[in-house]
């Protein structure tokens, strides 16, 4: 077996990393030509073969592949190796649309394992760490993600799972977490729990890796003050792996993407063109050392750019800036383009928590939107919270920010619904006429 347990690889040389990656790149599109007919087909209806491709500089020649490839091709589809290689599953969370499944061999599971490890080195870890993994266990990948990269590293892992916020800050104080693992939202909520309860003394954390849905400067600025921690981001998709394709550095400037497995692009969602760094459009993913589920030019619809410049923590692999939200996160009101990111920006702005739900819906042809967002309970303490004030304010900030009327309704605390897995921030009731 490969030895993939190469963390040496995040500072190499860009044209050693750039060889290496041509290499697996060659022999990732044999292994698909060879082994998936829809790869097959697709090569060969754009009239190319293994032959045509020497190295990453080809990459572009290939055809794309979309979630709606990988959903006509469910279940067996996309799997490149006989079943009996096959040695776990994995899936979607379903956030958009019916659920993919990824299949995994040991050797893949090993590389996610070393990726989620790398992701915990980044952020300051080592064995002598207690990783309390709070992410959903079972089919989603958090979960069983960072506990493989815990196991890795050699650190002791807290396979908590999400929920249970008592027995979450139970263990969390009585075992002296030190690394927290779970989507930022749930941080968010553990931090307000913590707080309500005055116990951020008796905690051990110093940081929390945090991902699997968009959240906002603003959001890692709170859930730091909250928890008394540097948050960091980690970002992955069960398509290409699962959390560990790419995890912020100590540095907090972009998350370096593992590029001996995955290389990134970044292409104008409307012509496929690639485009070069700093440009935002959508990520693109090759896996090119996964066995069983191996996706080449995958199209993740998740916006953002890419830096190549040199990073402070010495990693020479690329960085990719907090993607803004999925293209189909995005809700067109009245029109305009709207990303739940840019609400709460302004929500965090004027101090409200990030609590908060987006309500679209269409009355006869003209759509309206509202914001319903909770005070928080210093604010709810207030004597006079002038509610109405209150609105006005945020509705001319997001008018400001938008370019259109949002209504806003501020709400008592804890009344609109937590998430202990990725945030639900949007209702568009407007789909249940489509
Ligand atoms: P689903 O697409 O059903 O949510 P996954 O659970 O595999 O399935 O989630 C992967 C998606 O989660 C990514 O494509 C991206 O949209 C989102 N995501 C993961 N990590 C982050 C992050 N750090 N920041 C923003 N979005 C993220
Ligand atoms: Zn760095």
């Amino acid at each position: 077996m490969t030895n993939y347990y190469q963390p040496e690889i995040e500072t190499m040389p860009r044209e050693e990393l750039e060889k290496l990656q041509s290499e697996r790149l060659v022999a990732q599109v044999k292994h698909v030509y060879e082994n998936v007919k829809m790869y097959h087909d697709r090569m060969v209806e754009a009239g190319i073969t293994p032959e045509d491709i020497h190295g990453i500089e080809d990459l572009h020649k290939l055809p794309f592949v979309t979630k709606d490839d990988l959903r006509d091709q469910y279940p067996y589809g996309m799997c490149a190796v006989p079943l009996t290689d096959c040695v776990r599953i994995q899936s979607t969370s379903g956030t958009t649309g019916r659920r993919v499944v990824a299949f995994y061999t040991q050797e893949d599971l090993d590389i996610w394992d070393e990726c989620c490890a790398r992701a915990i080195v980044g952020v300051g870890g080592t064995k002598d760490d207690v990783v309390h993994v709070s992410y959903g266990y079972g089919l989603f990948t958090g979960g069983p993600g960072l506990n493989g990269g815990s196991h890795r590293l050699g650190s002791l892992t807290l396979p908590m799972s999400s929920g249970n916020t008592e027995r979450q800050i139970q263990f969390m104080t009585d075992l002296g977490s030190t690394i927290l693992c779970c989507t930022p939202s749930y941080a968010h909520f553990l931090g307000e729990e913590i707080k309500a309860r005055g116990l951020k003394d008796q905690l051990k954390l110093k940081a929390g890796i945090f991902g699997a849905e968009p959240w906002t400067e603003e959001m890692r600025h709170n859930i730091e003050e909250l928890l008394g921690i540097k948050a960091y981001d980690i970002y992955g998709l069960t398509e290409i792996a699962g959390p560990g394709v790419s995890c912020e550095c100590q540095a907090q400037a972009g998350m370096h993407i593992q590029e001996d497995h995955f290389i990134p692009e970044i292409i104008d969602p409307d012509t496929g063109e690639v485009l070069p760094d700093g440009q935002v459009g959508e990520l693109v993913f090759s896996s090119i050392t996964k066995k069983a589920f191996p996706l080449l030019r995958y199209r993740t619809r998740d916006l953002c750019y890419l830096t190549h410049e040199k990073c402070s923590c010495g990693r020479t692999t690329v960085r990719m800036h907090k993607p803004m939200g999925r293209s189909d996160d995005m809700i067109i009101v009245k029109g305009v383009n709207v990303f739940p990111s840019q609400i709460e920006t302004v929500l965090l702005k004027l101090g409200y928590l990030a609590n908060y739900m987006i309500y679209v819906d269409r009355i006869g042809t003209k759509d309206t939107i509202e914001v319903h967002v909770e005070l928080t309970p210093e604010m709810a303490q207030d004597e006079y919270p002038d509610i109405p004030k209150r609105e006005k304010r945020i509705v001319s900030e997001l008018k400001s920010m938008l370019g259109i009327q949002v209504d806003v309704k501020v709400v008592p605390p804890q009344t609109i619904q937590r998430s202990e897995g990725k945030a639900i921030r949007v209702m568009d009731k407007r789909n249940l006429y489509r």
